[in-house]
């Protein structure tokens, strides 16, 4: 395995712990998407995906020419997406169920979380580690190489205590309920 593959075996491995995650803090769809689709009368929205970040800020750099093109083959280019009544002006962004992308996102969209979950995340569970532009150049310098073993590492543990943290309290709000 080259180096560009060994990095962006790297990145998906990071991009499954973030998943993770993103799946037991839950907020998204409980406390911004949901409550957005039933002001607008129940029709789909964008929430923050108002652009194509898939490629807004990607580097000049083979490794994202790399991730680029593993993103094209499991899910195609954006180009090949066509939504009847679109929201967002992100090709993958489908009005029914969101971004297709379920792995291969670019830093961007993997990092980002807003004001609002930002403090929903601080509030709730004392976690104030969570920087969104820390982990998106994390994720570019794990994908250009740039990042160390001892970096790498660090990050991912610090990724799994949030997961402990959430897992370990339970949300108040009772929407949180149901979180998978
Ligand atoms: S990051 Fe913020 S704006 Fe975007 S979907 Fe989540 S809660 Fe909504
Ligand atoms: S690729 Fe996905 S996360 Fe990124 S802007 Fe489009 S729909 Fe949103």
């Amino acid at each position: 395995m080259n180096d560009t593959e060994k990095n962006l075996a790297r990145y998906l491995e990071m991009e499954g712990i973030l998943n993770d995650f993103f799946r037991v803090f839950n907020f998204c769809f409980d406390q911004c998407i949901k409550p957005e689709i039933e002001k607008n009368g129940n029709q789909p929205v964008a929430a923050c995906c108002k652009n194509k970040y898939y490629m807004l800020y990607d580097l000049d750099h083979p490794a994202f020419d790399r991730l680029k093109q593993e993103r094209e083959i499991r899910y195609g280019k954006p180009e090949d997406h066509h939504w009847p009544d679109p929201v967002s002006p992100c090709e993958y962004h489908s009005p029914v169920t969101g971004c297709v992308l379920a792995t291969h996102k670019s830093p961007i969209c993997l990092a980002f979380m807003c004001r609002e979950s930002i403090d929903f995340l601080r509030k709730t569970y004392s976690i104030f580690a969570y920087d969104y532009l820390g982990v998106n150049y994390a994720l570019e310098w794990i994908l250009t190489g740039d990042f160390s073993h001892s970096q790498f590492n660090e990050f991912k543990d610090s990724i799994r205590d949030m997961i402990k943290k959430v897992e370990s309290n339970p949300c108040p709000v009772k929407a949180c309920d149901n979180r998978a």
